[in-house]
């Protein structure tokens, strides 16, 4: 599983690499950067590079945008940004091949960093098309890539640069692969996964995958009550995937066979309504009331899923306990956090999935706290599904 890195390139000097970086970053209506983590993130890959003499091309991609360019999917705001947290000049160009790009790339000297224009502005990325990713490649005689968020998809800019290029993983793909791969590979027991959130239709993967591996696996938020169905238990209206009963049943009794722990909300606290200020109160595992709905898990919960959280080395969460977003619904996945977040302080390795679980700890104010935080939502999830990332398989194995 491990891959060659940055530090395996044996000359960087006055060398053309080509960087797959991740600056998908959400900007506002004025073109201002909200949250330049995704830039952040690379720092180190690129610091690293231009340090050693590289002459150093980035490309990402930007949004969704459809029919090629679009100003509001333009990369200047990154360049701008990356050029303050460098603290050097960072040229960009207004495309990510042609004429204009060759001598921008001819025009660099050792140690610059350059950014390409938006590669979605040309749809043969997303294709994959061999004669964009041979374009893309002759810039460089060197391939990086640091972009894990987009590690899933086999585009030009992630793999197919690779059949032209020598590929390498940047400093942050390299952590990606570490952290991810030790929950598959070779976790400290007990293993802890907490899967939460909405539904269980597009995290039954992960769940199949983690049961084996797993010595403990908590369910809550939306998910736990098609688990409730499955067990007879009334949930009132709380939010239920009908069709998926049937496999929450047979993940029940596959825990059984496996002689893993599925542990389920004690208690919950419900809600009249699905709304911020809706009239709540908690009740036990089988007191939802008929028109009320589950919103979160109580406080027995907590103490509950606390005690295999606290006797955990390996924790692994992805998925919010309840619909955070209220804060009156949000104390569970905040008292998960906490516990996570405690248990990796005596020691246990945690990892965050991507997605809202990552917006949950931030707003606990304990994101420094955690082993590691994925930056890729739907590549940590296929990575943790067992699922091979085109874009880390095509790069060179040490
Ligand atoms: P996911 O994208 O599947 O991880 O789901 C995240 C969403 O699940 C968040 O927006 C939460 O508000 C929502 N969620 C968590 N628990 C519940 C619940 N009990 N009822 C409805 N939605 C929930």
């Amino acid at each position: 599983m491990a891959k060659k890195t940055v530090e395996d390139i044996k000359e960087l000097k006055g060398r053309k690499v080509l960087v797959r970086v991740d600056f998908n970053v959400p900007l506002d209506d004025k073109q201002n950067i909200t949250d330049d983590t995704r830039i952040r993130a690379a720092i180190p890959t690129i610091k690293y590079l231009s340090d050693k003499g590289a002459r150093v091309i980035l490309v990402s991609h930007l949004g969704r945008p459809k029919n090629g360019p679009e100003d509001k999917f333009r990369l200047a705001p990154a360049a701008k940004r990356l050029s303050e947290l460098l603290k050097k000049p960072v040229a960009a160009t207004k495309d990510c091949i042609g004429v204009d790009v060759d001598k921008a790339v001819a025009a660099l000297k050792d140690g610059d960093v350059l950014l390409l224009e938006n590669v979605r502005f040309y749809k043969e990325e997303e294709k994959n098309d061999p004669e964009f990713a041979k374009k893309l490649a002759s810039l460089a005689e060197i391939y990086v890539n640091d972009a894990f968020g987009t590690a899933h998809r086999a585009h030009a800019s992630t793999e197919g640069v690779t059949k032209y290029l020598k590929g390498y993983a940047g400093f942050l793909m390299e952590k990606e692969i570490k952290f991810l791969g030790h929950l598959i590979e070779n976790p400290a027991r007990p293993f802890v996964a907490i899967l939460g959130g909405a539904k269980i239709s597009g995290k039954i993967d992960v769940i199949k995958n983690l049961l084996p591996k797993v010595d403990t696996l908590i369910i809550g938020g939306g998910m736990a009550y098609t688990f409730f169905k499955a067990r007879n238990v009334e949930v009132g209206k709380s939010i239920v995937e009908a069709d998926k009963i049937p496999l929450a049943k047979e993940i029940l009794k596959q825990a059984i066979d496996l002689n893993k722990t599925i542990m389920l909300p004690i208690d919950h606290v419900i809600a009249d309504k699905f709304d911020a200020n809706a009239n709540s109160q908690i009740v036990t595992r089988a007191g939802i009331l008929p028109e009320w709905q589950g919103m979160d898990i109580g406080p027995e919960t907590v103490t509950k899923f606390g005690h295999a959280i606290k006797k955990a080395k390996t924790i692994f969460w992805n998925g919010p306990m309840g619909v955070f977003e209220f804060d009156k619904f949000a104390k569970g996945t905040m008292a998960i956090a906490k516990l996570v977040a405690e248990a990796t302080e005596k020691g246990a390795v945690s990892v965050i999935g991507g997605g809202d679980s990552v917006a949950a700890i931030e707003k606990a104010g304990l994101a420094d706290k955690i082993s590691h935080i994925s930056t890729g939502g739907g590549a940590s999830l296929e990575f943790v599904e067992g699922k091979t990332l085109p874009g880390i398989a095509c790069l060179q194995d040490k």
